[in-house]
């Protein structure tokens, strides 16, 4: 290397001597297994010896800040920010759904404010040149919501961040079959599509137009559903009193469906549970029940106030449906 070809490696390795102290302290602060060796991964990941140019130092930059991103959520699982009273739920709620724990380590953090919550799914793999690496620590790293601590009730949003993980370990399996099996014969229905002959081009083009645009839409669904499953109507509840307070839930997002649509099915979960629990336990019209009842409407009044949505609102609710039935038939799982 020359002088100048020095000259970048040199800030490189100045970053990358920061960082290194930074990793080593979480590493000597956690006992975990696994963070000790994610701290390793991410080690290796700062080495800076391809830097001998301006080009090559942004590159590093970029690794960088994604290298620091990582560190800093683990940081903020140390049991002083954490919420590890949650994590026996958590543990209980990826049983209930079968997700096998012996390779899988849970970690919480708390979130910034009530509607900080979230999960990451296998945190390793977003370490810069993983690669095909095999056996990196399995880490899911959930985001409790703030006010969990003294609101309990708050808790119950992350049974949809646990149906993530139960959509992406069985994702090219169970998912896959049963989303392109309920798409395909929605669509041939639509269409009068005759099986036994060619299928015409243009019908595939909309499943495939349908399937880009609102796959993630199934997916949301789908873990409102699973978190439904596990969590009863405390569920429906975190969910209504989160949504409340969104600026403007009758806008879908790219990902997400309208939070107005998915309160609306929430709301009508409690009202269906609510009646059918009454008749069950003879509350149905006691005073209690229509204290519940009222307190349900009021919170859920909003609702009302929602139009109607989209005839591909409803298909992705019904696929995420179509998928959970799927699974119940495969898993057995309990019905709620
Ligand atoms: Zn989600």
């Amino acid at each position: 290397m020359n002088s100048q070809h020095l000259f970048f490696y040199d800030i490189a390795e100045g970053y990358r001597a920061g960082e290194l102290e930074r990793i080593e302290r979480l590493r000597s602060e956690h006992s975990s297994k696994n963070i000790k060796e994610i701290c390793a991964l991410l080690s290796d990941a700062l080495d800076c010896a391809f830097v001998s140019d301006v080009e090559d130092l942004i590159v590093y930059n970029r690794q960088l800040d994604t290298i620091q991103s990582i560190v800093q959520l683990l940081y903020e699982t140390r049991p002083k920010n954490s919420c590890r009273w949650s994590i026996p739920l958590l543990k209980e709620s990826y049983k209930n759904l079968d997700i096998q724990l012996d390779s899988r380590e849970i970690l919480t953090r708390k979130g910034l404010h009530p509607s900080d919550y979230a999960i990451i799914i296998n945190l390793s793999q977003y370490i810069p040149k993983i690669g095909c690496t095999k056996n990196i620590p399995q880490v899911d790293l959930v985001t409790i919501p703030h006010n969990a601590d003294f609101d309990i009730s708050s808790i119950a949003i992350v049974g949809h961040e646990v149906g993530h993980v139960l959509y992406e370990t069985n994702k090219k399996g169970i998912i896959d079959d049963r989303i392109s099996e309920f798409i395909t014969s929605e669509f041939y229905k639509k269409h009068n599509v005759d099986k036994s002959k060619q299928i015409p081009i243009d019908v595939y083009v909309e499943i495939a137009e349908f399937a880009k645009n609102y796959i993630s839409h199934i997916c949301e669904h789908f873990c409102d559903l699973v978190a439904a499953h596990i969590f009863g109507l405390a569920f429906d509840i975190a969910l209504l009193r989160a949504f409340l307070v969104i600026d403007n839930p009758t806008q879908p997002g790219k990902e997400h469906p309208a939070p107005s649509y998915r309160m609306k099915l929430a709301y009508k979960r409690l009202v269906a549970a609510m009646d059918t629990n009454g008749k069950n336990n003879g509350t149905n019209g006691t005073k209690l029940h229509s204290a519940f009842i009222e307190m349900v409407s009021s919170v859920a009044n909003k609702c009302d106030s929602f139009s109607d949505f989209s005839p591909n609102d409803e298909l992705c609710y019904k696929a995420a449906n179509f998928i959970f039935e799927g699974f119940k038939i495969r898993y057995r799982l309990a019905i709620p």
